[in-house]
């Protein structure tokens, strides 16, 4: 039999972390072990569930590039199916209808807390059959009264649950549509999952669902429950604590590979080991090697898995994210140096990719002001004549290349028996309009010899009108 797993959002909102860990756990799982990896949209809930959400979810699936064998399904497109079910669980002898209002309801729920019972539904029409004509009715699944539910949970351990604990669940509304419970078992037995990796949210629901499954005379899968995220205040992730969908870490900057590798190692390990790669995940990653405690979401960590991979990764690789951001911040890249480029000399300066595209911007487009603290310290007047004459030294290279740009820089500083800075420091804030930037020759040669002759001109002219001004 094919291991198989699934990942199955309820398309309510974006893909969150929380989701995009759940994901990547079930993906790696069914992928180490040659299996297939099921994607279902559990978008039962018509007033909640969203096409933009499902979009949303493919899309974070997509950048973190975890496929799919099959679907992906919609529960929606399967209500036909759910209703099957339903009714050959009626015909077991293993539903009911129950015609009780919600008051009722509710009474029996005050009833059981005011005696200090658990709050759950008193089975009052699980044997009746004097069904009153033209009445609305839910039907309830026949939680078997005694015994209890074992949970061989992969991450948690064996849980016992008492069946006196549940009561006898809705399976099908007053309107005939299926509750979450009875369509994800059906889901999971029709799409033979064997197993089930999901939030440990979750737990509640699986003695339920087992004894479904077993009603059904369905093979039980094996459950593997992921404890949450938390923040760094130790409460559950959430939007208060930052960038929580996938696609926002995406335009924030970081990068696929950094995100998976981040979120793997956030409640499993394999020794001390930070940096996998995407295969050495598929190979290492283990279901039984996860946390059973709650992990805590690092912002700085997931800066630092950023940095690594943005070095490391094939630099025309990373270039193509780049290029996203760059389009992002409407700068046009056109004509300049190849993005690759640009990578190869900024990827050890910053934390992300939006940052590297920001203080790239010089390459690509003119500026019309130096950064003012740059203006103030570099460029005052006696800055005036070491750009001039490394301007004449630059005008006269015949080959742009780093080494002789070097050299010109270093001829000037030794003819004005200048510092190396002197003549660096306004250089660079001319050419890039900042005082910071890569090595400088490698920066000028990156950029086209006419250009930076005119951005000293313009360096000068603010030199000159500062003079004029003072
Ligand atoms: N649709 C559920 C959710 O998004 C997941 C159900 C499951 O994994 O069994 O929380």
């Amino acid at each position: 039999m094919t291991l198989t797993t699934r990942f199955a959002p309820s398309p309510t909102g974006y893909l969150h972390v929380g989701g995009a860990r759940t994901a990547l756990y079930s993906w790696l799982y069914a992928k180490k072990n040659g299996g297939d990896f099921i994607l279902r949209i559990e978008d039962t809930d018509l007033e909640r569930s969203t096409q933009e959400s499902v979009d949303a979810i493919m899309d974070g699936m997509n950048w973190l590039k975890l496929d799919w064998t099959h679907g992906p399904y919609f529960q929606t497109q399967r209500f036909g199916r759910y209703k099957e079910v339903i009714a050959q669980l009626i015909e077991s002898g293993n539903a009911y209808r129950c015609y009780c209002t919600p008051e009722e309801v509710e009474a029996m729920r005050e009833e059981a807390k005011a005696k200090g019972e658990i709050e759950k539904y008193n089975g009052m029409w699980r044997d009746r059959t004097d069904y009153p004509k033209d009445k609305p009715y839910v039907i309830r699944f026949k939680n078997p009264l005694e015994g209890d539910v074992v949970i061989n949970d992969i991450v948690k351990g064996d849980i016992t649950i008492s069946n006196s604990q549940l009561d006898d669940l809705i399976i099908a509304r007053s309107d005939g549509s299926p509750t979450y419970n009875l369509t994800v078992v059906v889901d999971d037995w029709d799409m033979k999952v064997s197993h089930v990796v999901r939030g440990d949210d979750h737990i509640s629901n699986t003695p339920k669902q087992i004894n479904i499954l077993k009603a059904l005379g369905a093979t039980v899968p094996q459950y593997a429950h992921i404890p949450m995220i938390l923040g760094d205040d130790g409460k559950r992730l959430s939007k208060r604590h930052g960038a929580v969908s996938v696609m926002q870490y995406r335009d924030e900057g970081y990068l696929p590979e950094a995100l998976l590798n981040y979120l793997v190692r956030l409640g499993w390990s394999h020794g001390d080991q930070e940096i996998f790669s995407v295969d050495e995940m598929i190979e290492l990653f283990d279901l039984t090697g996860c946390n059973r405690a709650p992990s805590a979401f690092n912002t700085d960590k997931l800066i630092w898995v950023n940095q690594h991979y943005m070095k490391t990764l094939e630099p025309s690789y990373v270039a193509e994210h780049l290029a996203w951001h760059m389009a992002d911040q409407g700068i046009n890249t056109d004509n300049g140096p190849a993005l690759e480029e640009i990578v190869k000399v900024q990827a050890d300066r910053v934390k992300t990719l939006k940052e590297m595209a920001a203080i790239s911007a010089y390459f690509y487009q003119d500026f019309t002001e130096f950064d003012a603290t740059a203006l103030k310290k570099h460029l005052r007047p006696v800055a005036a004549e070491p750009l001039t004459v490394v301007k004449e030294k630059l005008a006269a290279l015949e080959n742009w290349v780093a080494a002789d740009i070097h050299a010109a820089i270093n001829a000037t500083a030794e003819e004005l028996e200048l510092g190396m800075g002197k003549v660096g420091m306004p250089l660079r804030v001319a050419a890039t309009g900042a005082g910071n930037s890569p090595s400088l020759d490698v920066t000028l040669e990156l950029l086209p010899k006419e250009k930076v002759l005119a951005r000293i001109d313009m360096a000068l002219a603010a030199i000159a009108e500062r003079v004029a001004n003072s």
